[in-house]
This record gives C-alpha cells, structure tokens and sequence, in this order.
C-alpha cells in the first residue's frame, strides 16, 4: 500500500505530523508527504518518509497552474491512500483531483471530498489527533522526532565555537508570526540568567532582528557569560540541534517549541492569547508552562492575533522576568539562576 500525507500548515503542524508519519511507516512502509519548502528539510532526513514533495503554495506553485502540476506529479505517484491532517480544502481537493481513491480526513474538514471522515477530538494533544487520523491507537505521550545528520550536527558545532558559546547555555525562541503571542521581556531575561549562563537566540531570518536585540542586551550589560543570535543563521535542522545542546529552551507558542519536543528538551512554554488546551503545549515531564491563569480574554483567537485588540497585551505583558525564571528552575534543568 503505498501512502501519501498532505501537510501544508505551519511548521509546527509539520513537526506534531512526525508520530503519525511514524505510524503510518510501520504499518505500511515509509510513506510519500507533500509539504511546504520551508518544512521539507525537516521530514526529508525522518525514516518514515520515503520522499517529499515540495508545494510553494503561495509562491512558485501559487494559483492553477501549480495545483495541477503537482496533480499530475500525485497521479503519477498512483498513491492508493491519502491522509489529510489540514483541514484546508486545497489539501482535500489535491487528494481528490489526483484520483487518489482512498482519502481520509477529519470530518470537520471537507468531508465531501474524503472517502473517509474521521472524528476530531476537541479535547487533548494534537499529536494525539494526528494519530487518530491515522486509524490506530495512540501510544501514551506520544512525542514528535527529528532526524539530525552529522552535517547538521558538524554546522551547529561551528556556529557555538565561531562565537564562543560553551554549554550550558539557555535557548530563547522570542519570535512568533503573531505578534499578540510574543512575550516582550526576553532582553530583560537574557541579562539576567547571562550572569549564570551562555545565551543563544534563536529563530528564522524574520526573528533576527529580535534576536539581535536581546543579545546586544546582554552584550550591554556587562555579562559574565556570552550570547549569540542564531536567528536566521542556521537551517531547520540545525536549529532543532542547537536546542538539543541547551540546558532548557525558552519559547512562545511557536514552531521553535515543537522542536524541543522532538530532541527532548526541557522546555518554559509561555503562553498569551493561545492556551495549552488548544493541543499545542509540551509534554515532557520536565516541560513547565507559563500562563495568566483567569484573564477573562484569554484566549481570544486560535492563532493569537497579531496584535492585541484590546491594546493591553495584559496575557504576556503581566508575565513578569521572575515567573519565567522561577518556571526555569523548576524544569531542574540549570542548578542555579
Ligand atoms: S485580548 Fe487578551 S488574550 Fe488576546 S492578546 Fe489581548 S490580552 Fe492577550
């Protein structure tokens, strides 16, 4: 049975999408995935993958021309099943134009278009309803998984000797494309626990500019430790490496938290116009969550918005520096802060 996966959201969609690659591999072989260039490089190395196909949609592939292009290159793949973990109706009409006579999606997508439709849990991980996609059972706490090659691995390496960073040091992702779900104290946070430890930002080539920031705040004020900004500076899989090497990563609710997941470590979630209910929080045992517990507008949208509407951004801005230290010990990570 040759399998194919349509998984064009987020990258972080893209990284929750690996234990049901996972699944699917053991069951039926390792399995064919369409997904975004910018996620491609994150599946290509994983074993369960045995090829992707790249879909620019909102670039080279952009419109009906792209569409049927890769309809075509799906046809050819004579895939006899197609599972749709994106509840958008371009992935649905994908599957169906391609011919694909097996499709399975989740009921509250584009049923029509599926063969089958299958429930979507509103409660629990969505790992877990990834999985259940799938057909099978869920194993418990299942977790998402990368492949990092020796090259990855080699590139990192340079990265932390070419700006004198020595573990342990501290990871903070301070970017998110929603601006509502950016915590703004991590300048403030960065001098602080640069006075125990090294500091890395990190985050793609839009987050540089915020992690420049918070390195030079350390920079200015006279820290014992060193901080580099690796936004921007290292693939995908090089930046799921540099924060298997830290200490504990501090993110948002980002795609930089699902890649903690995936090599294991320990992990501060701050969470503001998101919550963790949503099915997008960590789950390792040493994972702690920050959050304003009772603000009356939380949550107000399922992505966060990109800014505020009620022009307070009281679900971060009342997330003090201590919290988020406090959370950091807590993770046992670090012997001190
Ligand atoms: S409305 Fe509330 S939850 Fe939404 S961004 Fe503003 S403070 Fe945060």
């Amino acid at each position: 049975m040759t399998s194919l996966v349509i998984q064009t959201a987020f990258l972080g969609d893209v990284v929750l999408t690996t234990p049901l690659l996972d699944a699917l591999a053991t069951r039926h072989g390792p399995v064919d995935i369409v997904t975004t260039p910018g996620a491609a490089a994150l599946v290509e190395t994983h074993p369960a993958v045995r090829r992707v196909i790249p879909y620019d949609k909102r670039g080279a592939d952009r419109g009906l021309a792209g569409l049927i292009r890769l309809v075509r290159t799906l046809r050819a793949g004579r895939y006899d099943v197609a599972y749709l973990p994106h509840r958008s109706l371009r992935s649905a009409a994908l599957a169906w134009l391609a011919g694909i006579p097996q499709r399975v999606g989740f009921q509250d997508g584009w049923r029509s278009l599926y063969t089958e439709g299958r429930g979507r849990a509103r409660q629990g991980h969505e790992i877990d309803r990834l999985l259940a996609l799938g057909g099978g059972s869920a194993p418990h706490h299942a977790r998402p998984s990368l492949h990092l090659t020796v090259a990855d691995r080699a590139a990192t390496e340079q990265f932390l000797q070419a700006h004198g960073v020595q573990e342990p040091f501290v990871a903070l992702a301070p970017g998110s494309i929603w601006g509502s779900k950016r915590w703004p104290y991590y300048r403030e946070l960065a001098q602080r626990l640069a006075q125990h430890v090294a500091i890395v930002t990190v985050g793609g080539p839009e987050d540089a500019a915020l992690g420049e920031q918070v390195v030079q705040g350390v920079e200015g004020g006279g820290a014992a430790w060193r901080a580099a900004n690796a936004c921007g500076r290292l693939s995908l899989r090089q930046s799921a490496e540099l924060i298997r090497r830290a200490a504990v990563l501090v993110t948002n609710d980002s795609a930089p938290l699902h890649l903690a997941q995936a090599v294991d470590t320990p992990t501060v979630a701050i969470f503001g116009s998101t919550v963790p209910a949503f099915g997008f929080g960590p789950r390792g045992p040493r994972d702690v969550v920050v959050e304003l517990v009772g603000l009356s507008c939380r949550p107000c949208s399922a992505h966060g918005p990109p800014v505020c509407p009620l022009g307070h951004h009281r679900c971060m801005r009342d997330i003090d520096v201590e919290r988020v230290l406090a959370a950091i010990a807590a993770t046992g990570a670090l012997k001190s802060t």
